[in-house]
């Protein structure tokens, strides 16, 4: 509610949504209600608009810290995506978005390795993995939604994609395994 409302005031609020839900400008309590944009408390429950703070607005792009991530290994921020084991690092570096995932997948889930698969080498990890940029954007919950974008994106941030492998990797880099070809080294 606005300061100098009635808590109990629906004169106001009704009016005020509409045209606040009309400009966008709406948010959403814990309660599962919408207010106003201007409304510091929940009409309804009286709890404080949880994102006050600029930086946390919904649609706000920002640079992800610990605290919006998952853990950090090997220096390295890691955070899920989605429910299929799909995972980013916060770095450009895939030598070190590997050594990062792979300490996540083995603390974090429980697997062995970050292919779940103990007799696979690691470096099969590779091919699995997509190194570029992309841009976080805050969601109305507080959680964030990522973007790929180009490197000169503004507030583009480094980061290496994990797309959980759902079968075995493509024999043309299986090969490279054994073969001649040196694969980068952890
Ligand atoms: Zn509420």
């Amino acid at each position: 509610m606005a300061l100098d409302e009635e808590p109990t005031s629906t004169a106001t609020y009704w009016p005020s949504l509409a045209a606040s839900q009309a400009a966008g400008t709406f948010w959403r309590c814990r309660c599962g209600e919408m207010n106003p944009g201007d409304y510091d408390t929940c009409h309804f429950c009286q709890h404080p608009q949880p994102d006050l703070q600029p930086s946390v607005r919904a649609g706000t792009v920002f640079t992800p810290t610990a605290t919006d991530m998952e853990g950090e290994y090997a220096g390295v921020l890691v955070a899920s995506i989605g429910e299929d084991g799909d995972a980013i690092a916060l770095t450009h570096a895939k030598n070190r978005a590997l050594e990062a995932l792979d300490g996540y997948f083995r603390e974090i889930c429980g697997q062995p390795n970050l292919l779940d698969d103990a007799t696979r080498p690691l470096s099969d990890a590779y091919y699995f993995l997509d190194s570029g940029y992309g841009v976080f954007t805050r969601r109305g919950d507080g959680g964030w939604h990522l973007t790929p974008a180009g490197e000169d994106t503004r507030g583009a941030v480094p980061v290496t994609w994990f797309r959980h492998p759902a079968g075995p990797v493509p024999s043309p880099y299986a090969r490279h395994h054994t073969g001649q070809e040196q694969l980068p080294t952890l």
